[in-house]
């Protein structure tokens, strides 16, 4: 009695101390997870179900499936080999399985004998003679009995080191206990509901998708299908894009300088080039230039395939920043391709008089004072470098613009950072950031939902799209071959050593192997090495000399991914190019058909294939349109992986799928603005309940 009395007086806001069963130690563990009050348990979701509400026909599964089966045992065997193994064949009268077992006691051995029921739940998968699973979860049923299969499907939890699935239920337990209308109301007025999922109410979507009941549509949840999921998907969602337009908005409160300089300057640029803007990169110019002619700091994202022209958008709106009388910023993540940026522009600018300085990591200190000074003082008219630049003891005389090149090596948060970090006494500088990973347009919307987008969706005109083949590797005779004969020819050739399990150390080592061992097959040709832990003069003189024409065979390490430009370079063999995602891979490409001969890529992989390895390699084969190339990746390998959080900044769903939910993501902006207009006080609660503490919006 006393125990259910203490139950009730439980409220969500809480924190989970409140709970039976959690102490300092396991609320240390929740709040990893982001867990702190016991209202954020309750949106911490399932990842996924396990099924053990029905048995499954052994005839009836199919690999990678969890399932509940049951059987007779018909044979067990010890079977000897590399590992021992007990093998206990089972049948149910519609097909037959194997249980495998590699860890067994004599106990065991007895109690699993011919003619014995047996009940299992694990993973099948397919092994060398049928499908089998391997140390499942079992339970040994004496014949004529029935014993009851779960009346629910069991919620798998998210959870973190030290964290029992079992604990989690029962903190859930007691927080759904507390959960009704009055304990967590309802933040979606009709006016936002504009899909149908959205009428369901969310205690009620709460309460099935942590605790399906008996009678609930199976498959759907599992798939994550379920009107409860997709109800909780919409207003996952929704929290994100008002998230994101909170510090879109939050910035249009701040001041910027307005950078309207000569547009002489930005013509003698202009006529310099020996080559016309095509339509979509004036189109672009002008989208920026009429950004940072406002007194609110820009936030436009510039989106553009490789090779489309990227820079020289962004070095028009740097002249116009000078020109003004400011300061700008040019960042790469590489020092390679801060590099390259600094050549260009020292080339494009210098002859306007614009200074150009460089900062990066890798600077002996007095160089590195020197550039300090310059840049506090104004000498210094435009810095280009790596993240170097907005390290504490930088600051500069009258910062106007900041552009980032590459974006998706950087995640939302680190952008908000460097917003801050480039922040004036009384304005922010304007943002422009660039991408070539051109992320599907419904994606864009939910990642960068905090700027403008600019795309330029064309390419400079005489460029063939690259050939593609894919060779196993052991056609590195034929291939190595091939470039032979293109060095003859007098073109150039980039040879790429990929990743090799996340170790820069390996992949320089089987880089240098490589070049090693090419320079032997190929005595009559010059052979050049650059990777990653060279020092940045030595790669700098190495990649000079291949753009000089002096090197005929780079072997390079993924280093060279972003920005190298090299027009005479027509081939590029990629090894191992099933360790790569296609968005990288199609960078990695866009080094070659730069110039006007066709241009060919091998991507040479180590065999076999898996099916996905088949179809991502064959994707890439078959186009070179990065916007089909990236939503077929998403497809693939879905949001989370490859576009990845790690390189785009891509959010996280708990329910929400990217691909899945575009009907949602269709209505999210219009519902938005739903939610701003009639529920503005509402707005914190809304972002609260679905990122709590975790999200960091930046001191903007
Ligand atoms: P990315 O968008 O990949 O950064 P770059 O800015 O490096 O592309 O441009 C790729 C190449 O195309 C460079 O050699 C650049 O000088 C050239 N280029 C840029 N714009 C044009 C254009 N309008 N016409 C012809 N060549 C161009
Ligand atoms: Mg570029």
């Amino acid at each position: 009695m006393a125990k259910k009395a203490v139950v009730n007086t439980l409220s969500l806001s809480q924190p989970v101390t409140a709970l039976k069963g959690v102490g300092a130690k396991v609320a240390e563990r929740l709040e990893k997870l982001g867990i702190v009050h016991i209202q954020d348990l309750l949106f911490h979701l399932p990842l996924r179900y396990q099924d053990r509400t029905r048995i499954q026909a052994l005839g009836s599964l199919r690999p990678q499936q969890e399932a509940l089966i049951e059987g007779t045992i018909k044979l067990s065997s010890i079977k000897f080999g590399r590992r021992r193994s007990l093998l206990c064949h089972i049948e149910d009268g519609t097909g037959s399985l194997t249980l495998r077992f590699f860890h067994f006691s004599n106990t065991q051995l007895q109690q699993l004998a011919k003619g014995v029921r047996i009940r299992c739940f694990g993973e099948v998968r397919s092994g060398p003679s049928s499908l089998e699973i391997v140390h499942p979860e079992y339970e040994l049923i004496k014949t004529d009995s029935i014993v009851a299969v779960d009346a629910e499907l069991t919620p798998i939890y998210p959870t973190t080191e030290g964290l029992h699935q079992l604990s989690f239920r029962k903190f859930m337990a007691q927080a759904l206990n507390c959960l009704d209308k009055e304990s967590l109301p309802e933040l979606l007025f009709d006016s936002v509901r504009l899909h149908p999922v959205a009428d369901t109410s969310l205690v009620e979507a709460l309460q099935h998708v942590h605790r399906p009941p008996p009678d609930v549509d199976v498959q759907q949840l599992l798939d994550r299908r379920h009107p409860y999921q997709r109800r909780l998907a919409y207003e996952e969602l929704l929290a994100q894009q008002i998230s994101m337009r909170k510090v879109r908005a939050d910035m249009q409160h701040h001041s910027a300088v307005i950078l309207k300089g000569d547009a002489h300057h930005r013509q003698q640029l202009l006529d310099q080039l020996p080559f016309p803007l095509t339509q979509a990169q004036q189109r672009v110019v002008k989208e920026i230039l009429a950004d940072i002619q406002q007194a609110v700091p820009m936030q436009r994202l510039v989106q553009g395939d490789v090779g489309s022209g990227k820079t020289v958008v962004a070095a028009l709106a740097v002249v116009e920043a000078v020109s003004a009388g400011y300061q700008a910023v040019m960042m790469a993540p590489t020092e390679l391709l801060a590099e390259q940026h600094l050549q260009t522009f020292k080339t494009w600018l210098e002859p306007l008089g614009i200074k150009v300085g460089w900062c990066a990591g890798k600077q002996t200190a007095s160089q590195r004072k020197e550039v300090i000074a310059e840049l506090s003082s104004g000498d210094i008219h435009v810095a280009v470098g790596t993240h170097a630049l907005f390290q504490d003891e930088v600051i500069f005389n009258n910062l106007g613009l900041v552009v980032i090149d590459e974006q998706h090596r950087f995640g939302v948060h680190q952008r908000l950072a460097l917003r801050d970090k480039g922040r004036g006494s009384d304005s922010f500088p304007h943002q422009l950031v660039m991408t070539a990973t051109p992320i599907p347009r419904t994606l864009a919307m939910t990642a960068y939902a905090d700027l403008n987008v600019s795309v330029i969706d064309e390419l400079p005109p005489g460029r063939s799209p690259v050939k593609t083949v894919v060779l196993p590797d052991s056609r590195r005779g034929d291939i190595v071959e091939r470039v032979h004969v293109a060095c003859q020819e007098k073109r150039q050739v980039y040879w790429v050593c990929t990743l090799i399990e996340e170790s820069e150390h390996l992949q320089c080592q089987a880089a240098e192997d490589a070049a090693t061992e090419l320079q032997d097959a190929l005595p009559d040709i010059n052979v050049g090495l650059v990777h990653g832990r060279m020092k940045s003069a030595e790669k700098e003189q190495v990649m000079q000399a291949f753009k000089a024409g002096d090197i005929d065979l780079l072997v390079a390490t993924t280093v060279i991914e972003v920005g190298v430009d090299v027009p005479n370079a027509s081939l590029m063999v990629i090894e191992n190019a099933e360790r790569l995602g296609l968005a990288q891979l199609h960078q990695l490409r866009g080094r070659v058909g730069r110039g006007s001969v066709q241009s060919h890529c091998v991507l040479m992989y180590h065999g076999p294939l898996s099916e996905n390895g088949q179809s991502r390699l064959s994707c890439l084969r078959d186009s070179t349109d990065g916007f089909v190339i990236a939503q077929r990746d998403l497809e693939l390998r879905g949001p989370g992986e490859l576009l990845g959080t790690r390189q785009t900044g891509l959010p996280q769903f708990r329910v929400a799928n990217l691909l899945e939910d575009d009907d949602l993501l269709a209505v999210m902006s219009d519902a938005a603005d739903a939610f701003l207009q009639t529920s503005p006080e509402r707005v914190e609660e809304l972002i609260n309940r679905w990122f709590g503490h975790k999200l960091e919006f930046g001191h903007v």
